[in-house]
């Protein structure tokens, strides 16, 4: 299998995965980087993630254009992707979802913020981008670049974005760490919302969350996840 046949089979995991965790339902998607043409993304046709099979796969050039439609139904909210390849050359991965344990966090000013070791990798503090503060009332989706830029921006140098309302991105440098982020950060946040009803909160130092990063970057740690979660979604034990 070439290294493009790879990352296509990778990617339909990563679809099925999200699905299998419970971090997408209907909605939500998942895109790469395209391995060979920097300047474009490969990210499924409108469909359901656990519906989500190779040929659904499709090109676009970083503004949204497709490359090659054949006709066939495209997510209104790919600006979301868009936005975030054209601002950050080191995310090769992108997760948007709509996570129900997330969504409390976007419309109060409590923080999400990593309790769980294992939420390490979603950074030491997570903003919520409010689509009404530049753009006013809307459908609350991303699906103009200009929307997709201000995510962006948002966004910054970081890993995650909650948005109001509506649900968040997570970015990286593989799929298998956008997978991983997207995972522990709606699980983080179901135990953060018990955890508040129990008293105050002890959350993870800076420190804790950068020694934890570190160890949950290490590839054998990714592999053990990954083999873990693709094989609970029926995808074997594809790597
Ligand atoms: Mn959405």
């Amino acid at each position: 299998m070439n290294n493009i046949d790879e990352q296509l089979e990778l990617l339909v995991t990563a679809n099925r995965i999200l699905a299998r965790e419970s971090v997408v339902d209907a909605y939500g998607h998942v895109s790469i980087r395209h391995p060979e043409h920097p300047d474009r993304y490969i990210l499924s046709q409108s469909r359901a993630p656990d519906l989500v099979e190779v040929p659904d796969l499709m090109e676009y050039a970083l503004q949204g254009d497709p490359i090659d439609q054949q006709g066939r139904p495209m997510y209104t909210e790919r600006p979301i992707h868009g936005g975030i390849y054209e601002a950050r050359d080191d995310v090769l991965a992108v997760v948007h979802n709509h996570a129900p344990s997330v969504i409390p966090f976007t419309v109060t000013n409590t923080p999400l913020r990593p309790i769980l070791h294992l939420a390490a990798l979603t950074g030491p503090e997570l903003p919520v981008w409010d689509i009404r503060d530049n753009f006013g009332d809307t459908n609350l989706l991303v699906t103009t670049m200009d929307q997709g830029r201000d995510l962006a921006s948002c966004l910054g140098d970081r890993r995650v974005s909650l948005m109001r309302g509506h649900g968040c991105v997570i970015a990286g440098k593989s799929i298998r760490e956008v997978v991983m982020a997207s995972v522990y950060l709606q699980v983080n946040a179901g135990m953060l919302l018990e955890a508040l009803r129990l008293g105050d909160v002890k959350y993870l130092s800076p420190g804790e969350i950068e020694a934890m990063t570190e160890s949950q970057m290490s590839l054998t740690g990714q592999e053990r996840a990954w083999e873990y979660w693709a094989n609970r979604a029926g995808r074997g034990k594809k790597a």
